[in-house]
C-alpha cells in the first residue's frame, strides 16, 4: 500500500486526486488531508477516507474539526497551522504528497514534502516559480521524485524520453511547445476586458478550477506561471518555451525535436489524467475519465497569443529572463492583484498594470535561502496593495 498525503484536499485539484485515489483502494491509503478553512469539506473526507493526521491552516476550523471528530473517528489526529500542514507533508506514513495548495501559502509544505525525498506531485506552481533554483536543487539534493501535475507540464513530461534531465540539448529537444486555451475572453476586445467581472472571469469553457487559477486563465498569467514553471522543471530557458493558443483543449501540450518530430500528448480535459498518471508513473492507472473520441472533437485550431491584450504572459517572459527574485515579484504582485480583483477592488485590466508596477519598483535580487523567498513575497504584497491601491484613486 502506498501512503498517499494530499495538501489542499478540499480544492478542486485534491476533490480530484480523492476521486482517483478513491478509485484504487486496494493501491493507495491516504495518510494526511489538509484544507485552509473548509471545515465542513474536510470533515466528509475525513469520514470517507479516515487518515491518521487532519489539518486545517485555520486554527479556529482546527478546534471546529477537532469538535466534529471526537469521538466517532478516533484514529484520525487534528493539527492546525503551518506546523500542521508541515508535519503532513513530511510525515513518514506518506510516500507521495500532493501538492495542491493554491499560492505562496504551499510554498513551505511542497518543500518540506521535497527535503523529506517524498514523491512530490506537483500541482502548486506558484512554489516552483517563488523559488526556482532553491526548490529544483532541494529535489535533487534530498532525493525526491517532482511529478508535474499540471496538464501542460504531464504532457511534456510523457513527450520527453526518460533521460531528459541530462540536458534537453542532448535529448535532441529543440522546444516546448506549451498548448493555452486562450480562456475565456479570447475573443474580446480591450475594451470589453475592461470590463469583465469575477464571475466572468471564473467560468472558463474548458475547466473546471479554483477562482485564482481561473482568474489567472483569463489573463494568461497562468500560462506566463507555466512558462517559468517548464523552464526549471525541464531545466530550459524562456527562448526555448512557446505558447500555443488551442482552443479545443485536447492537445496539452507538445515536444520538438531536432529531426522535425512532434510528440504530443493528447486527452479530455481531466485532470483526473495527469493525477493518475503522475499517481501510477512509470506504470498506468484508470482515472474515470472517458475516452478522447477524435471524430467528435474533429478539428484541432492553433493561433498566436495576443500579447497586447495579455500583458500577463509579456511580463511573466520578462520575469523569468531577469531571473533571480523577480518571478517571486511577478506572482506575489499578482496574487495581490487577483485578490483586489476578486474583491472587486480593481479591474480586471488592472491586474496587469499591477505586475508591471511592481515589478518595475523592485531590483532584481539573487536568492539565497527560503527566507530570502519569503522575504521578498512579502515586501512585493507591500508594493502591489500600494500599486493596486494608486489605481483607483
Ligand atoms: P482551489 O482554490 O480549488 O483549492 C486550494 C486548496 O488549498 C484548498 O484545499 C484550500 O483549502 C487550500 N488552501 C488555500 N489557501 C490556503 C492556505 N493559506 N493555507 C493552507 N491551505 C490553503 O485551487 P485549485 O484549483 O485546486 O489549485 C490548486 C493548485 O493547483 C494551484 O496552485 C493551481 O495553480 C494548481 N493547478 C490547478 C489546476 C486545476 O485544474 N484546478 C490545474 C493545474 C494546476
Ligand atoms: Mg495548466
Amino acid at each position: 500500500m502506498i501512503g498517499v498525503c494530499v495538501l489542499g484536499s478540499t480544492g478542486s485539484i485534491g476533490v480530484s486526486t480523492l476521486d482517483v485515489l478513491g478509485q484504487h483502494p486496494q493501491h493507495y491509503r491516504v495518510t494526511a488531508l489538509t484544507a485552509n478553512r473548509d471545515v465542513d469539506g474536510l470533515e466528509a473526507q475525513c469520514r470517507r477516507f479516515r487518515p491518521a493526521l487532519a489539518v486545517m491552516a485555520d486554527q479556529d476550523a482546527a478546534l471546529e474539526l477537532r469538535r466534529r471528530l471526537h469521538g466517532s473517528l478516533p484514529g484520525t489526529q487534528v493539527s492546525a497551522g503551518m506546523d500542521g500542514l508541515l508535519e503532513a507533508a513530511a510525515d513518514t506514513n506518506a510516500d507521495y504528497v500532493m501538492a495542491a495548495i493554491v499560492g505562496a501559502a504551499g510554498l513551505l509544505p511542497a518543500l518540506a514534502a521535497v527535503e523529506a525525498g517524498k514523491r512530490v506531485l506537483l500541482a502548486n506552481k506558484e512554489a516552483l516559480v517563488m523559488s526556482g533554483q532553491l526548490f529544483m536543487d532541494a529535489a535533487q539534493r534530498h532525493g525526491a521524485t517532482l511529478l508535474p501535475i499540471d496538464s501542460e507540464h504531464n504532457a511534456v513530461f510523457q513527450c520527453l524520453p526518460t533521460g531528459f534531465r541530462n540536458g534537453l540539448e542532448r535529448a535532441g529537444v529543440s522546444r516546448i511547445l506549451l498548448t493555452a486555451s486562450g480562456g475565456p475572453f479570447r475573443d474580446a476586445t480591450l475594451e470589453q476586458l475592461s470590463a469583465v467581472t469575477p464571475e466572468q472571469a471564473c467560468a472558463h469553457p474548458n475547466w473546471d478550477m479554483g477562482r485564482k487559477i481561473s482568474v489567472d486563465s483569463a489573463t494568461l498569467m497562468n500560462k506566463g506561471l507555466e512558462v517559468i514553471e517548464a523552464c526549471w522543471l525541464f531545466g530550459t530557458a524562456p527562448e526555448q518555451v512557446q505558447v500555443l493558443v488551442h482552443p479545443q483543449s485536447v492537445i496539452h501540450s507538445l515536444v520538438q525535436y531536432v529531426d522535425g518530430s512532434v510528440l504530443a500528448q493528447l486527452g479530455n480535459p481531466d485532470m483526473r489524467t495527469p493525477i493518475a498518471h503522475a499517481l501510477a508513473w512509470p506504470h498506468r492507472l484508470s482515472s474515470g475519465v472517458a475516452e478522447l473520441d477524435l471524430f467528435e472533437v474533429a478539428r484541432l485550431d492553433f493561433q498566436a497569443p495576443d500579447l497586447q491584450k495579455f500583458p500577463c504572459l509579456a511580463l511573466a517572459y520578462r520575469a523569468m529572463q531577469a531571473g533571480g527574485s523577480a518571478p517571486a515579484v511577478l506572482n506575489a504582485a499578482n496574487e495581490v492583484a487577483v485578490a483586489a480583483f476578486l474583491d472587486r477592488r480593481i479591474g480586471f485590466t488592472h491586474i496587469p498594470q499591477v505586475v508591471e508596477t511592481t515589478l518595475d519598483a523592485m531590483p532584481v535580487a539573487a536568492m539565497m535561502d527560503v527566507k530570502h523567498v519569503l522575504e521578498t513575497d512579502r515586501r512585493a504584497r507591500a508594493v502591489a496593495e500600494q500599486k493596486a491601491a494608486a489605481l483607483i484613486e
